[in-house]
């Protein structure tokens, strides 16, 4: 059975777009069959994987206005295992079109039941925003991963982040759970890093994944090269730290026996 992971933080610049693309890579080179729905009119999670938008003439903006039925829009990527459904800029539009409508915040969730069942995750790259779109990806998500960049203001918004997870789960969608917290571009050159990682597990606890993401140039690089970083730079820091976040993540969601090194 697949299942839904919308990647989500109101707050741009987190590092939602990486970690959707890189744990979809990482998840694929470890077997598993992955599609990645770019729910952000910027799209960068779509040239991210190697995807260019000007040659795009669908997207999800297809499924949810109900132009398209969703399986019709699953194209492949250059790496094994890992599908994408694009994002276009039409996608701006759609938040506007759907306020009038009935069934606004099920739009995704409804048009994500025709998603093949060969796939064992769907992760859902959110816009920096609490809009309708990602109001539709936490609707029809199984859980939520949280990155958040280890900086001062890391828990600055959060608040706001978590009641809205908590009223989607009231009234919206019963069955979402958080699937944790994600710290990033951690430097551990800095004290500030060590702090704010040490107050976000004071006060999270488990739902932190012990993995944390580096600073790291090479991540920062990739998306201009269309590739995730599993590809462009496979021995550098960020990719070792995405590949044992996938593990893991993998670990936690029950699939055991993954080895430690590569
Ligand atoms: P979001 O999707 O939350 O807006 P992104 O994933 O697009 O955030 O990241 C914002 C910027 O920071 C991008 O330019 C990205 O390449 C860069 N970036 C993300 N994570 C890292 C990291 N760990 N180290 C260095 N640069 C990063
Ligand atoms: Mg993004």
């Amino acid at each position: 059975m697949k299942k839904i992971v919308a990647i989500a933080n109101q707050k741009g610049g987190v590092g939602k777009t990486t970690t959707s693309v890189n744990l979809a890579a990482c998840l694929a080179a470890e077997s598993c069959r992955v599609l990645l729905i770019d729910l952000d009119p910027q799209g960068n999670a779509t040239s991210g994987v190697g995807v260019d938008r000007e040659e795009c003439d669908t997207s999800i903006y297809d499924a949810l206005v109900g132009l398209r039925s969703v399986e019709t829009l699953i194209r492949s990527t250059q790496t094994e295992n890992l599908d994408l459904i694009p994002s276009t800029t039409d996608l701006a539009g759609a938040q506007i079109e759907l306020v009038s409508a009935d069934d606004r915040e099920f739009r995704l969730r409804q048009a994500l039941e025709k998603v093949p069942d060969d796939y064992d995750f769907v992760i859902l790259d959110c816009p920096p925003s609490l809009g309708l779109l990602t109001i539709n990806a936490l609707a029809a998500a199984n859980t939520v991963l949280v990155p958040i960049q280890t900086e001062y203001y890391a828990l600055e918004g959060l608040g706001h982040l978590l009641r809205t997870i908590e009223l989607i789960h009231e009234h919206l969608n019963p069955a979402l759970t958080i699937e944790g917290i994600l710290l990033t571009m951690y430097d551990s050159r800095t004290n500030l890093s060590e702090q704010v990682a040490t107050e976000v597990s004071t006060h999270f606890g488990e739902l932190v994944f012990q993995t944390v993401i580096p600073r790291n140039v090479r991540l920062g690089e990739a998306p201009s090269f269309g590739m995730p970083i599993s590809e462009y730079d496979r021995s550098s820091r960020g990719a070792i730290s995405y590949r044992d976040f996938a593990r893991e993540f993998l670990k936690r969601n029950g699939h055991g026996g993954v080895s430690a090194s590569a």
